[in-house]
């Protein structure tokens, strides 16, 4: 009996023992604001930190709304990730729930990274929102990521540091497939007429000239004078393809296209992630699948 209620407190001091790690490794939650942003945050979180996501995968970050499941989130949450520089218009309504009780932590604009500024639209001027689109911008946001974890769980600082750095050997590797795969596309050919002007960071990574319909966060989307701006600017420069968005209507692209016997391809991935069943389930998928739909489209040499 004696041994038998010794192997008990055996087995009970080992269940105690198994469990002390998580009194060890306090845990935080936090929320990211858009799917884009929540890959790149998992990549450094690890296990020890819940990431969830505001605007979730195919959803469009610029004309969100918040759900009632959103604010529910936001009570156990204890930073929320965004992107800033304008690109989540209903973040106010995050900063007036959130009081002193939530870190909200701009990441575009902490990151180390040259802004381009909006030649046109409402928000000329401003910088360009859309830095996650040249992996060296991503990475940028990892290194903001990893100090700000790092700060609220500092007896976990190596391990969010060493994931950043294999998250950044990551990004660097992809940006060197993409632009493998876009030099066999002959520079004559890299125009990227989009629907929204999203493409600037990826313009300037890749060598491309990049158009948008209409400006950056949908101000004007498909007014009547930018589809008769572009109209005309097709007419004379007869690119090879124009691309839509997943997170766009097609409606103001067909009728260019229409118009303009262009041809129309995509989906191009920007504001957001697909399901995890399409063609950009992360990061790293979203570029190479648009690198590929930009290959296909704007003659790209195939491989021998
Ligand atoms: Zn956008």
């Amino acid at each position: 009996m004696l041994k038998r209620v010794t192997w008990m407190s055996a087995l009970l001091c080992a269940a105690v023992l198994s469990a002390a790690p998580a009194y060890a490794n306090p845990t935080i939650s936090v929320i990211a604001s858009f799917s884009v942003m929540q890959d790149l945050v998992k990549r450094v979180a690890g296990d020890t930190v819940s990431v969830n996501v505001i605007v979730p995968a195919e959803e469009d970050v610029h004309r969100w709304e918040l759900t009632p499941p959103n604010v529910l989130d936001m009570e156990d949450i204890d930073i929320v990730f965004y992107n800033g520089l304008g690109l989540e218009p209903w973040m106010h309504h995050v900063e007036a729930m959130s009081g002193d009780r939530l870190t909200l932590i701009e990441v575009a604009a902490q990151a180390d990274y040259a802004p381009i500024t909006i030649s046109t639209g409402l928000h000329k001027g401003e910088p360009d929102p859309h830095m996650w689109m040249d992996p060296q911008g991503a990475a940028a946001y990892i290194d903001v990521i990893a100090d700000v974890l790092a700060e609220h769980l500092p007896d976990q600082a190596d391990a969010f540091y060493a994931r950043a750095e294999e998250a950044k050997k990551a990004l660097s590797i992809i940006d060197q497939a993409v632009k493998e795969r876009l030099d066999g596309i002959p520079q004559i050919n890299r125009t990227l007429v989009t629907s929204e002007a999203g493409f600037g960071y990826f313009a300037r990574a890749y060598a491309f000239q990049a158009f948008g319909v209409w400006g950056v966060n949908h101000e004007t989307q498909g007014s009547a004078l930018a589809m008769a701006k572009m109209s005309e600017y097709l007419a004379e420069k007869r690119p090879l393809a124009l691309f839509y968005e997943s997170t766009t209507s097609q409606i103001h692209m067909d009728a260019l296209s229409r118009e303009t016997s262009l041809p129309l391809a995509g989906p191009l991935y920007v504001d957001a992630l697909s399901n995890t069943d399409g063609p950009a389930a992360n990061y790293s998928a979203m570029l190479r699948h648009n690198a590929e739909v930009l290959h296909t489209a704007l003659g790209g040499a195939t491989a021998e």
